[in-house]
């Protein structure tokens, strides 16, 4: 399959990734979309807000769909912070590999081994995983924080 062929077929949702149910990591449910917490151990607290439905770019969801996207990606920015207290946060919205509406919510820490630089150049070699201890201990935190956020339903499983 060439390059334009298969580019199209992911941009229609086929096979995609992040329509698939349950979603890997997933902690909660917000308004616009399903909040994952990301078991790296670099980063503790990364977190990805997938939009409910596969749309491509922001400007594909309605005006009111829109704002809530903006409002759910700033409650879970201070989610993170609260938790985590990093020294700043990342926010990426790539999809270069999987074109379906997503925002990575990055904590980063002066000892996280890439300060300064995007942690996309770290090799996946050197990924270091959070223990079961500490994922279950930020996703708790980071469930009582979102838990007034309109929409909010927590996930038992965590995918
Ligand atoms: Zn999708």
């Amino acid at each position: 399959m060439d390059l334009a062929q298969d580019w199209q077929e992911r941009l229609t949702g086929k096979d995609c990734p992040l329509c698939r149910q349950p979603l890997e990591n997933a902690i909660c449910r917000l308004s616009s979309g399903t909040v994952r917490l990301v078991p790296d151990g670099n980063f503790p607290g990364y977190c990805i807000l997938v939009a409910h439905r596969h749309v491509i770019e922001v400007p594909d969801l309605a005006p009111s769909e829109q704002r809530q996207w903006m409002s759910d990606m700033v409650s879970l920015i201070r989610a993170v912070q609260s938790v985590c207290a990093p020294q700043k946060i990342n926010i990426a919205m790539l999809g270069n590999e999987v074109p379906h509406l997503h925002c990575h919510i990055i904590p980063r820490y002066f000892e996280d081994g890439y300060w300064g630089k995007p942690i996309w150049l770290r090799p996946a070699e050197k990924s270091l995983q959070l223990s079961n201890e500490q994922r279950e201990s930020l996703r708790r935190k980071l469930l009582e924080r979102l838990a007034l956020e309109p929409g909010f339903i927590a996930l038992s499983t965590g995918g």
